[in-house]
Formats: structure tokens, C-alpha cells, sequence
């Protein structure tokens, strides 16, 4: 069924009783062409470029909860390319090239919104900093534009510019940054891919690997065992547990985030505003409620929730950037998993055994990613050669010396 406005205006007179189902309910077959694992953001916009653009016919995504139920609907819901080195920046521009265009690609409302980003700087040398930030982001096609003190007073006149610890001197503006409905991302391209004729097999989790001779054959389920030509892993938070059954080992560690909404105010926020000088970041939702977050919760785990002294670090973080924040109501939080890799960066490639290849290491930024992480890796699924914008996430970069360290913190997951 195709999604249009006269569709809604004709439904709306027939009392809704001509919607179908976005996506089947189909049982797994016992061949598949491609098995991918994982029904996030990033498997299922792989199954959807894989069949859209690469052409490929018999997939399967299998998922081991409900559809969507990972972090694509635990995230802030933030997107941006506002990174600095080239074996980023070139990726997340593609990335948000492809945001711009989704919905009407996969014919799904996902609520993309523009509204921008605003790194906040507090010192000279940060300005210095985000200047060469902003500079490299140019020279990839992206945008981004300096704000002084003065244009932030008069745009963003509730920010704390007064903090004697953490003056604001100005900001890093992206302009097409902003935000977009997670979950509705995870329903538009399972919906899009199950139109191309992917099967998404929910309740279905992977509990072992089919590996004979150094070759990937296919999957043991809890639905029984499912033979694949390839196997494309794609689990975030999971990622050690899942490749661990294939006897391998990541460099990646897994760390809860959380997220927190405010009760709905009036709107109050333009775009995204983040802290340059801790850990905060918030956007108001179009419901109204700021939406924020901060720093990991700084040990490895794989609880879906968080911790009391998080709680009170991210709020110390909005306090020292916009106190009026203090006199809202904290309605909901929740935690999701983060795949933190040594240096911050993702990973698209094929491993060591053939047939098995593996997505995964997102930290926090695998959101503003999933378009682009689908496109790649059905990229290398297909031709077995990485996209030209993801030759730098390879697995053995560490190996090799060529680690992707945006932020310089060194090989310190917590930190990134
Ligand atoms: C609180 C929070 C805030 C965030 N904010 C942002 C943000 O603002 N911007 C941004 O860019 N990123 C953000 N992120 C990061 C982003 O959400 C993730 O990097 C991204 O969603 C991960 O990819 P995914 O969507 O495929 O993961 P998921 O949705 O987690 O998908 C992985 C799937 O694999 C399934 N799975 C696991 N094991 C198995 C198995 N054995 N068999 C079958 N299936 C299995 C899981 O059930 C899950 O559904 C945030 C994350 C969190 C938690």
C-alpha cells in the first residue's frame, strides 16, 4: 500500500478499515541469500537498500525481540555531520544526504526535522578547536556556520551566559542537523523492506553460528536452524555477545546511556544545544518535552537502565547551561546498550570468516548513522568491497595503526 494524502483523505471518509498491515508476519524459510541479524535502525535499513539498490532478492532480517525495540527507539533522536576527520565526516554527510531525502524514498513519515545543531564553545581554544572542525566539514560539503556571544544572546537568550565556571563564547552551528521520530525510522524501512520482499522474523534470536571449515553456512534460532549464503551481523549493544558465539573477539565494549524527557512546555527550544565544556546535549520534541542526556553511565553492562549518579551529572550539565531547565518536571528516562568501540568510531567489514561479516561499534552517534550504515553495508554484502565513504571501518584498524580518533581521547570507550 502506498502512503499519500488522498489515501488519508479516503480512508478518513471510509472509517479506516482500508489499512493493511505495514509489514508480514512471514515463518523463516530455510534458505536464505543474506540473513542479517539484528531489526535496529541498521539491519533493517540494510535489508532495505540491499533489495532496493543492490538487488538483491532472498533476505531475511531475524530479530530476537520486537522490531524497533533496541536502541532505534531508546536514542535522542538527534542527527548531524558535524565530525572533523575524513574517515568520518565523508560518512555522515552521506548519511544526512540520505536523511533528506527518506521519507520520501521509503514513503513513511518520519518526522525529519532540520531544526539544527549548536555545539556550545567556552574558552579561546575550544573556538580554535571548532573552527577546524568546522573548516573540515566545509571542505567535505557539508555546512557549518561560527556564532559569536552576541548572536547567542540575542537568538538563545535563556542560555546561563553569565556561569563564571563556563562562560559561553559562542557556538558551532550546523544548520541541517536536527532531529527525527527514532521509532518511526525503524517502521519505514521495515515496512519498505518487507515491500521488496525481505522477511523480518521478530521473536527470533540468533543462539549460534553454522561454521564448517573457516565458512559461514548460516544461523541456529530459537526457531530452528536457518541457512544463510551470508551472514551480515547487526546487533549495537549485543555485538560482543553475538560475535562471541562465532568465537570471536571485539574491540569493543558495551556501556549504558541514558535518556531523559521533561514534562511538555511551550516551545521554548529552536534546535539541538549542546555543552561544550561536560556532557549535555537537549532538543524540546514537537510534544514539547526537552528531551536530554549526558555521559555514559562509565562501567560495561548489558542492563537496559541506568544509575542515580548519571542522573544527577546530566542534570548538574543543564543546570550549568540553562538553570531554567531546573524548573521543569523530569517525566520519563530509560537506558539502551552502546557499542563503544576503542576509539569512538563504527565498523562495516567482513571478518576473518568467510560468509560473516559485522556492523556494529555506534557508541552513541548510530542514530544520525542508520541510512548511511544500511547503504554501506549492503554495499560490501553485495559486492564485497566497501562503499568508497566507509573504507576507513575496517576491524583491523588497530592492527594497522589507523584508528579513527575524532575525539583524541585514545583507546578510552568510556570516553568517547
Ligand atoms: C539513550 C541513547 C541516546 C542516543 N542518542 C543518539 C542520538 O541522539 N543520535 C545518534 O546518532 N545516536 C544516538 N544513540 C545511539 C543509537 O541509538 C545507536 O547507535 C543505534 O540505534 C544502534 O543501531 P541499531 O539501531 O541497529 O541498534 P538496535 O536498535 O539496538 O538494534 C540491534 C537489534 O539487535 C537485536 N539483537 C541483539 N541480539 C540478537 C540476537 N542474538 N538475535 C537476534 N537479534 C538480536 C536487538 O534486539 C536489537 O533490536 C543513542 C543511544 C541511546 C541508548
Amino acid at each position: 500500500m502506498q502512503y499519500s494524502g488522498f489515501k488519508v483523505f479516503l480512508e478518513g471518509l471510509r472509517g479506516n478499515k482500508g489499512w493493511t498491515p505495514a509489514w508480514r508476519e512471514p515463518d523463516p524459510k530455510s534458505e536464505y541469500d543474506v540473513i542479517i541479524i539484528g531489526a535496529g535502525g541498521h539491519g533493517l535499513s540494510t535489508a532495505y537498500y540491499l533489495t532496493k539498490v543492490f538487488g538483491v532478492k532472498n533476505v531475511a532480517v531475524l530479530e530476537k525481540g520486537w522490531l524497533g525495540s533496541g536502541n532505534i527507539g531508546r536514542n535522542t533522536t538527534i542527527i548531524r555531520s558535524n565530525y572533523m576527520l575524513p574517515g568520518n565526516e565523508l560518512f555522515y554527510e552521506f548519511s544526512l544526504k540520505l536523511w533528506e531525502g527518506l521519507e520520501q524514498d521509503f514513503n513513511y513519515n518520519a518526522m525529519i526535522s532540520q531544526r539544527s545543531i549548536l555545539n556550545l564553545f567556552h574558552s579561546d581554544s575550544q573556538r580554535d578547536v571548532f573552527v577546524r572542525r568546522a573548516n573540515a566539514m566545509i571542505l567535505a560539503g557539508a555546512d557549518a556556520e561560527l556564532a559569536d556571544e552576541e548572536q547567542l544572546r540575542r537568538e538563545l537568550p535563556f542560555l546561563d551566559f553569565y556561569n563564571a565556571r563556563f562562560p559561553i563564547k559562542g557556538g558551532l552551528y550546523q544548520r541541517r542537523g536536527g532531529t527525527v521520530r527514532h521509532d518511526a525510522v525503524a517502521w519505514g524501512y521495515a515496512r519498505g523492506a518487507d515491500r521488496n520482499g525481505v522477511d523480518i522474523i521478530q521473536n527470533c534470536e540468533v543462539t549460534g553460528f553454522h561454521i564448517e571449515n573457516g565458512i559461514c553456512k548460516g544461523v541456529q534460532t530459537i526457531k530452528g536452524a536457518i541457512g544463510g549464503k551470508k551472514v551480515a551481523v547487526c546487533v549495537a549493544g549485543s555485538s560482543g555477545r553475538v560475535m562471541a558465539m562465532a568465537g570471536m573477539r571485539l574491540p569493543i565494549e558495551s556501556h549504558v546511556l541514558q535518556a531523559f524527557v521533561s514534562e511538555g512546555l511551550k516551545p521554548t527550544l529552536p534546535g539541538v544545544i549542546t555543552f561544550g565544556a561536560g556532557h549535555f546535549y537537549v532538543s524540546q520534541s514537537d510534544k514539547g518535552g526537552l528531551v536530554f542526556g549526558g555521559d555514559l553511565d562509565g562501567y560495561n553492562s548489558y542492563a537496559q537502565r541506568g544509575n542515580l549518579p548519571v542522573v544527577e551529572d546530566v542534570a548538574e550539565g543543564g543546570m550549568a547551561i540553562m538553570p531554567m531547565i531546573g524548573r521543569a518536571r523530569l517525566l520519563r528516562s530509560w537506558g539502551g546498550i552502546m557499542d563503544m568501540s576503542m576509539d569512538g568510531s563504527p565498523f562495516i567489514d567482513k571478518t576473518d570468516i568467510k560468509g560473516l561479516y559485522f556492523n556494529g561499534g555506534w557508541c552513541y552517534g548510530g542514530f544520525k548513522a542508520t541510512p548511511a550504515s544500511g547503504y554501506c553495508y549492503a554495499h560490501l554484502l553485495a559486492k564485497d568491497e566497501p562503499h568508497p565513504v566507509a573504507t576507513e571501518m575496517r576491524l583491523d584498524r588497530f592492527k594497522r595503526g589507523h584508528l579513527i580518533d575524532e575525539k583524541g581521547q585514545g583507546n578510552q570507550p568510556n570516553l568517547h
